[in-house]
């Protein structure tokens, strides 16, 4: 088959369905997926049936309704089609109703206290406009989920919420320039990083099946210092991973595009084609899913975590967004002569004032343990938010400012001096890989995401702040007399009140650290203390003007946060204690012995070995610190406060993570020491340099 063809073919989307459905049932259902107006109940027989029938040829014989709950990751639970009859056989049915809605026991999921166990009823509700697919014999129903009494307990909901929100903000904007949209669409490109490491190594390491990093590991002697693996030829092992990998994506109708090797050894990125936001969003979730799956079939595993391997980079994912109309114009697109655009630059202030306002919210949004290790570690972005505008936007604003209306405009083209070479536009913007939210041409690249990540939740935050700002400028568009000098004055009030945001230096260097205080930009290190910010009055004011979340959802989602953390440097801490007792100190015991032994051995010889017997006293030292570490580590899980999320959260910042951190360097020192044949895992080196 070719690509052409396999594409989508396990996909129920709009050929299948034209070609399937009564044409009135079509045109019903279309209507619903494009312009998202309300679904009329009566199509959802004949969908069903013709989904059924359809799901049973691709091999399907359960369906599932598809969710994301607040866990991050996806839920599924499976029901056959089969219906008893009378004369004890079964025949094949899905009704209406069984697509529609669907009702698992959902006391299990985090709720952040929204739904106590005992009333754990949990609703899931059919979202049309993400397509149904056959996977692994099931036919998968892209849903929402929400409890008994309508709160909602997934990342879907909000994220459809925040698209409804910027799309209505944006229309009362666009109102005032003349447009036939009837809809803003906001769209994402998600690029993920991923690591590969060998299967049978891998399951050497409990760190890495239990918390997906490495909570042990010496530096090799080689690390990413060559950068000779960034874009690098691709392995062949790797690259019948990539094919395989791909084929499977597209068959699912994921527009997976690029690919190619990272900058970290045995790092590597997938990128697909952008899509709606909330397509983008399930689009990314099943790709972090047949990533795995994948790796799995070339006894590989695929490491999702934000930092797998200390001292080499970590993964992110960067998230790229825009918003455009449904008759296809993208709003963010300067054109050829920005400065006279008056509907970008309006459009360019909507972003850049709603990071300046809501810095806080996006740092919140790429808030979790793993992402911890990467944020400022001169990787990825700081945990400073600011933005990047590039050379050309950057001195339209300041022409602005100093009140000029118009530019000399500049296409400016790439000699490189070879004539042979076609000759090449330059793009407006060059690239800044240190910001955290970049200009990038005719969308924004916001790079702090984790590679584990959800994208619903910064989609989520980007569009409700930017339906904020819009709504910000809908209301002074609407009472002014002068539209035009309004527009102006709208955008020269932003290049006052919100240029600090603006940054196109080196992210990683220290002065901006100290710049960034200067301007009073926060800087919010770790996720205990980012979290903070998602419950203060102004954000959850925010959330509940654009009907994304109640306060009661706000808090809740707060206190799923808070918990996430801790319970993840929990899991990591007790993971280091066992690995510590039970495999290092043991190899280390033992070794140290033998070199005892026969430093004792050579001295009763008459023989003078004050070198070795120095190494033996290194070794037997170091071996008790580790003691020592693995006790304090202990004693500091032991006082866990049993106070409110916040405090807990807090106590595993301040007591836990530098018990960590001293018990890992002693272990990590005494790698570099102790035998290989004694040492009890694979090292770094193996896992780095072995696929
Ligand atoms: P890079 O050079 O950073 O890899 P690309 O242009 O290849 O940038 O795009 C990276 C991602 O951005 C891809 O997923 C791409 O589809 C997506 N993208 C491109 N244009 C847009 C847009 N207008 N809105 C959202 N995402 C976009
Ligand atoms: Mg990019």
């Amino acid at each position: 088959m070719s690509v052409a063809e396999s594409f989508g073919s396990n996909v129920f989307n709009l050929a299948v369905m034209k070609e399937r459905l009564p044409k009135d049932t079509f045109k019903s259902l279309k209507k619903t997926i494009k312009d998202g107006t309300a679904l009329d109940p009566n199509v959802a027989e004949v969908v069903a049936n013709a989904m059924k029938d359809w799901a049973i040829e691709k091999g399907a014989t359960h369906y599932t309704h598809w969710f994301q709950p607040m866990t991050g990751i996806t839920a599924e639970k499976h029901d056959s089609f089969i219906s008893p009859t009378d004369d004890g056989r079964v025949i094949m049915e899905f009704s209406g109703k069984e697509l529609i809605m669907g009702e698992p026991d959902a006391s299990s999921f985090p709720s952040g206290g929204l739904r106590a166990t005992f009333e754990a009823r949990g609703y899931t509700a059919w979202d049309p406009t993400s397509f149904a697919f056959v996977k692994d014999n099931s036919l998968y129903i892209p849903t929402a989920f929400c409890s008994y009494s309508g709160e909602v307990l997934d990342k879907k909901i909000p994220l459809l919420r925040s698209m409804e929100a910027v799309s209505k903000q944006a229309l009362r904007v666009l109102k005032f320039f003349g447009t036939d949209a009837t809809r803003v669409v906001s769209y994402v490109g998600p690029e993920q990083e991923y690591f590969l490491v060998d299967a049978e190594l891998y399951k050497q390491r409990k760190d890495l099946v239990l918390t997906g990093r490495t909570l042990f590991g010496a530096k090799p002697a080689k690390g990413q210092e060559l950068e000779d693996h960034y874009f690098g030829a691709i392995k062949e092992r790797v690259s019948a991973f990539m094919k395989e990998l791909d084929e499977e994506l597209w068959k699912l109708g994921v527009l997976a595009k690029t690919k190619h090797n990272e900058v970290a050894p045995a790092q590597h990125e997938i990128a697909p084609i952008f899509s709606t936001a909330n397509i983008a969003c399930d689009h990314n979730q099943l790709t972090m899913e047949v990533l795995k799956k994948v790796a799995n079939r070339h006894g590989l595993v695929c490491l999702l975590h934000e930092k797998p391997f200390e001292g080499v980079n970590g993964s992110g994912k960067h998230n790229n967004w825009s918003i455009g109309t449904n008759t296809g114009v993208n709003l963010l697109k300067p054109g050829d002569n920005p400065i006279s655009n008056k509907k970008f630059l309006l459009f360019l202030s909507a972003v850049i004032k709603a990071v300046d306002m809501y810095g806080d919210l996006l740092r919140v949004s790429v808030a979790t343990a793993g992402n911890d290790h990467r944020l400022g570690a001169n990787e990825a972005p700081p945990a400073i938010v600011s933005m990047f505008l590039g050379d050309q936007l950057t001195s339209v604003l300041q022409a602005l400012k100093n009140g000029e209306t118009t530019m000399d405009e500049v296409i400016a083209v790439l000699e490189t001096g070879v004539e042979s070479l076609p000759v090449i536009n330059r793009d407006s913007t060059d690239r800044n890989r240190t910001s955290p939210f970049a200009f990038t041409g005719n969308k924004f690249e916001f790079r702090m995401a984790g590679s584990s990540q959800s994208i619903a939740g910064i989609n989520i935050v980007i569009n409700t702040i930017v339906a904020e700002t819009l709504s910000m400028f809908a209301d002074r568009l609407e009472s002014a007399k002068d539209v035009d000098a309004e527009v102006m004055a709208i955008v020269m009030d932003t290049i006052k009140e919100n240029s600090r945001v603006i940054f196109n230096g080196n992210n990683y260097s220290d002065e901006w650290v100290l710049e960034a205080e200067r301007r009073g930009l926060p800087n919010l290190k770790t996720t205990a203390d980012a979290l903070p910010a998602f419950v203060s009055e102004k954000n959850i004011k925010l959330f509940e003007k654009h009907g994304v979340f109640t306060e009661t959802e706000t808090r809740s989602r707060y206190e799923i946060l808070l918990e996430g953390y801790s319970k993840t440097l929990q899991i990591e801490a007790l993971t280091m204690l066992e690995m510590a007792k039970t495999e290092i100190l043991p190899a280390c015991i033992a070794y140290s012995s033998e070199v005892i032994e026969s430093v004792a051995m050579k001295k009763s010889m008459g023989l003078s070995v004050p070198k070795q017997e120095a190494m033996a006293e290194e070794i037997s030292s170091l071996t008790e610190s580790l003691i020592c570490e693995i006790d304090a580590l202990k004693a500091a899980l032991d006082a866990v406060p049993e106070k409110g999320a916040l405090e807990t959260a807090v106590y595993f910042k301040d007591a836990v993570i530098p018990a960590m951190e001293s018990l890992r360097a002693t272990a990590d020192s005494l790698e570099t020491m102790v035998s290989k044949d004694y040492w009890p895992f694979p090292t770094y080196e193996d896992l780095l340099f072995n696929v």
